[in-house]
């Protein structure tokens, strides 16, 4: 990739952090949320801050009935109910993941190739990083209860 083709997807990027930023995307967006009109974000995560991009994560695995964290995110945990029919389902309500703009930003650029990296339809079916990209958090050490 040359110099002017990766800087005019960084730019790109940047624009689409900017656009779904809470703040603004609330404002210019109003009908997309229920969140939007009440101005309270799902996430204990300033509005500046916090991105909407990816408001269902990239990393949630539904090839399970009981769902599942593709990277075994710490921050996300198994909610236990017998009516469920595998008697589990994974809760992500504590995890911000996919809200970090860095996070965001590091996905998309490896949907439009600037990080090198293998790609999957996996979870739910937009990207899937490789483990050992060392530009993402490595949760290995996490145990699967
Ligand atoms: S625990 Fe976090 S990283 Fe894992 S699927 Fe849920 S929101 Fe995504």
């Amino acid at each position: 990739m040359n110099e002017k083709t990766r800087q005019c997807i960084e730019e790109k990027i940047e624009r689409i952090l900017r656009e779904f930023r809470f703040s603004s995307r609330s404002k210019e967006h109003p009908e997309e949320c229920p969140n939007y009109p009440r101005q309270k974000p799902c996430h204990d995560i300033p509005a500046g801050e916090l991105n909407c991009f990816f408001c269902v994560c990239p990393e949630y695995d539904n090839t399970r009935e009981e769902g599942g964290c593709c990277i075994s995110n710490p921050e996300g945990k198994w909610f236990y109910h017998p009516s469920h029919p595998k008697g589990r389902i994974w809760d992500c309500s504590d995890c911000d993941h996919p809200h970090r703009e860095e996070n965001v930003r590091k996905y998309l650029g490896a949907l439009f190739g600037l990080i090198n990296c293998e790609f999957k339809a996996y979870g739910t079916g937009i990207v899937k990083i490789c483990e050992n990209d060392s530009d993402f958090q490595d949760f290995s050490g996490y145990i699967d209860p």
